[in-house]
């Protein structure tokens, strides 16, 4: 039994296994940056994140009274896909931190502009449709946890236990394709549908189709 957890190395990793004939949603490795700034006095620390969609940012607190400042894929930005992400300049660069934090500024004009790039950039696992991909395979025992989109770091140890829910009924004979098995959160008692992230799903139309899920 494997699982393909190889965050933006999954596709190739398929493709190198000779899987993912079957997949209607794609997935590929796409470069993104997210910047560091000091936080205007008057902004506490328990502002929540506030995503702006008409700048095309996202905005959320960081430790030390800083500001972390994200883009939400607007069309005037273009996407950076790239075919190693090994290979991803892992600095963030001053037009996309200029850009960035300027947008941030329009919103919140006590924001101070730093003149050196702060930051952090790195890959997404982007999917097609923005949802993960939470399934077996077509190949008996070969399962993927991938296409994170940006956004499942905080879900993580719920999606240990989807996936145990996934691999523990196919192993057990279980048609997940035909008939999807359903997760019960154990805290809300919420039902969840696993077949929302299979690898055959007709792409999620209802995302905000950004990082943003
Ligand atoms: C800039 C940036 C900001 C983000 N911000 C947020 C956020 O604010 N909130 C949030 O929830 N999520 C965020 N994310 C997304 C989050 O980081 C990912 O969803 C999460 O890391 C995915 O976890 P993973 O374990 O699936 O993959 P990864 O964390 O990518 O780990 C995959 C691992 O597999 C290893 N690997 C690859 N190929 C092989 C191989 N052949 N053999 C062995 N090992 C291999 C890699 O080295 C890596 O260690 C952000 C991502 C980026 C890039």
């Amino acid at each position: 039994m494997l699982v393909n957890a190889a965050g933006p190395w999954s596709s190739k990793l398929n493709r190198l296994a000779g899987i993912g004939g079957d997949f209607t949603v794609e997935v590929a490795p796409l470069r993104q940056e997210v910047h560091h700034v000091p936080a205007p006095l008057r902004l506490g620390d328990d502002v929540p994140i506030i995503a702006d969609a008409d700048l095309g940012i996202y905005v959320r607190p960081d430790a030390g009274g800083n500001l972390l400042i994200g883009g939400t894929e607007p069309a005037c930005d273009p996407l950076e896909w790239i075919d190693d992400p090994g290979a991803a300049d892992p600095n963030p660069t001053v037009a996309r931190f200029e850009a960035q934090i300027l947008r941030g500024a329009r919103r919140l004009p006590d924001l101070g502009v730093p003149n050196r790039p702060r930051g952090i950039a790195g890959v997404y696992d982007a999917a097609s449709d923005r949802t993960p991909i939470y399934d077996r395979t077509e190949s008996d025992g070969y399962f993927v946890a991938m296409g994170t989109s940006g956004n499942q770091f905080k879900n993580a140890p719920l999606v240990g236990s989807l996936m145990l829910a996934i691999i523990e009924g196919v192993m057990r004979g279980h048609d997940h394709d035909a008939d999807p098995i359903t997760f019960t959160a154990p805290h809300t008692g919420h039902r969840i549908d696993l077949g929302a992230f299979s690898r055959k799903r007709p792409l999620n139309s209802v995302t905000s189709g950004t990082v943003l899920g």
